[in-house]
């Protein structure tokens, strides 16, 4: 069994070093209370938050304003959303951005003209990509004395005593470190690298679901996950800005047809569809001969630079894994089942329901991770110790001993079963053959002995989000949101509730 080593004691211990993680920490330090984040990759230069497009969408503060955008979000969320969380979102989201547009990092504001006043409803950065937001945020949480970055440290373990959380075991270099902590605020991402095709990075592999999974937290809405389709895949890897589409652009298939001529709003409709015309195709093109080149300059140059770099030849486009709108079951105060755990971004889960709205990922970031910063802030503040500072060795008796093999094999043979048999249109049997499969790599990783700890406990917190996706998608026989089922192809009134993994 492996050593574990203590290594002190903090007020907050944020896990991510995303958009959710960075806004949970910092707030969290303006209460005075000491803060450690722990990321397995550079805090800003990480996870999705630092490739995003950077756009977030808000509410304007404006009463009916803000009505009807509850009524868009539940709408687009096909009625299965958290109530509690769109309610949250919409009352705090256009003061949270105030918040972000004082700490001058790069985002650009659009207003609009609501009964003769001003209201903000539109940042982003110019040109929009993430780094431009997440590296000057991450600048700024450098100045702090009050917070300390663990780099290159991967949670693995929540430790919980009497259903509170006590700390955190970590993984570096094949050794294991527990860091006791009053409060914990999990914000480690999504889980888009579970599938082959994906727009997500390779450190999103799910942990913070199945880390909550093991600490015995309900998990809800996991069966939803957004492919986005607007991506090349061959001879460059780029996503596409969709607003080239109403200036010239169009996906054409091998026969060179354009299949989403059927569609009025072309590669413009809903999202779902779209990624459901382009699964049924044998191969896609991205045409942008006829597409409004000072257009692309302006809006998307890098992408425009590709084609100019790759002119001649056709440009392969490929829906992909994006965006999981389930997780981990939060309260609106970010709090769980767990006294001291919190959970903010896309980690957790509720808020968007069956579907969510294009820019509101960023903006949940902003919403949450505050409330996580502040939230936890106040409870460790309501602490005058932590349960307990060092943690028996047995907690880690399900990590292996290291040895010289590697589960890289395991996790590509997941990745593509997932995609193949629980991706985009899904169906009882393929669902069925996915789980045997899964099955199948558990007992194969159980038994290895890995070079690198890390990647076996990657593996393991994938084949575990992979289950949790499966079993939900096999549990709702309809089609709601982003979750599409060939053999129950309709939305059924019967199924609008949610899934609970425990
Ligand atoms: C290409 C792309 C473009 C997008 N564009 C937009 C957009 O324009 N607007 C929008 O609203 N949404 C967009 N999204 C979605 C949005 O970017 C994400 O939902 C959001 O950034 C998630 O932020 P987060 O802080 O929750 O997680 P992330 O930014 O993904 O950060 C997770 C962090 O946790 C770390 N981590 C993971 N596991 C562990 C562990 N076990 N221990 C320690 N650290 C860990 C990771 O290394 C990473 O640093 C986009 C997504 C992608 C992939």
């Amino acid at each position: 069994m492996l050593q574990i080593m203590n290594i002190g004691i903090t007020d907050v211990a944020v896990i991510g070093g995303g958009l959710a993680a960075m806004y949970a920490a910092l707030e969290a330090s303006n209460y005075d209370k000491s803060v450690v984040i722990i990321s397995k990759k550079p805090v800003g230069r990480s996870g999705a938050s630092v490739i995003s497009k950077s756009v977030h969408r808000f509410p304007p503060d404006h009463l009916k304003e803000k009505l009807s955008y509850k009524n868009k979000i539940i709408e687009a969320g096909r009625y299965i959303n958290n109530r509690d969380l769109v309610d949250t979102f919409v009352e705090h989201a256009s003061q949270k951005m105030d918040n972000i547009e004082k700490l001058k990092v790069g985002l650009n504001f659009k207003e609009k003209l609501i009964d003769g006043k001003n209201h903000k409803y539109f940042a982003a950065c110019k040109p929009k990509m993430g780094k431009h937001l997440t590296i000057p945020l991450s600048n700024i949480i450098k100045t702090k004395d009050n917070i300390n970055i663990m780099e290159g440290y991967m949670a693995v373990q929540i430790v919980i005593e009497r259903d509170t959380v006590c700390g955190i075991l970590i993984e570096n270099k094949n050794r294991l470190y527990f860091l006791g902590a009053k409060a914990v605020v999990i914000a480690t991402g999504g889980g888009g690298y579970n599938y082959i095709q994906t727009s997500n990075t390779n450190d999103l592999t799910g942990d913070g679901y199945a880390m909550a999974l093991r600490a015995g937290l309900p998990l809800i809405d996991m069966e939803f996950i957004q492919f986005y389709p607007y991506r090349t895949v061959y001879p460059f890897q780029h996503d596409i800005f969709p607003d080239i589409f109403s200036h010239g652009a169009k996906y054409l298939n091998e026969k060179g047809e354009r299949f989403m001529d059927k569609y009025p709003k072309k590669e413009l409709e809903n999202r779902d569809i779209l990624s459901r015309e382009m699964f049924f195709q044998k191969e896609i093109y991205l045409n942008i001969e006829d597409c409004d080149k000072d257009f692309m300059k302006e809006e998307c140059d890098d992408l425009y630079d590709n084609y100019l770099k790759y002119k001649g030849e056709q440009i392969k486009v490929s829906p992909v894994a994006h965006f999981m709108m389930g997780g981990v079951k939060i309260n609106a105060d970010t709090s769980t089942d767990v006294r001291g755990l919190f959970c903010c971004g896309e980690v957790a889960g509720g808020l968007h329901g069956a579907n969510r709205l294009a820019g509101h990922a960023l903006t949940e970031t902003v919403v949450f991770g505050h409330i996580a910063g502040e939230e936890s802030a106040h409870y460790a503040g309501s602490k005058t110790k932590i349960s307990v500072n060092f943690v028996k060795e047995e907690t880690a008796n399900w990590v292996p001993n290291i040895g010289e093999e590697s589960p890289t094999n395991i996790k590509n043979i997941l990745r593509r079963n997932m995609w193949e048999s629980a991706g985009i249109v899904r169906n009882e049997d393929d669902l069925q053959r996915a789980k045997d499969k899964v099955e199948e790599l558990e007992q194969q990783i159980k038994n290895l002995k890995p070079l690198k700890l890390r990647d076996w406990i990657e593996c393991q917190n994938m084949i575990q989000t992979s289950k949790m996706i499966i079993d939900s998608c096999i549990l709702r026989k309809e089609s709601r949101g982003a979750h599409y089922r060939s053999d129950f192809p309709e939305e059924d009134i019967n199924w609008q509730r949610n899934i609970i993994i425990n």
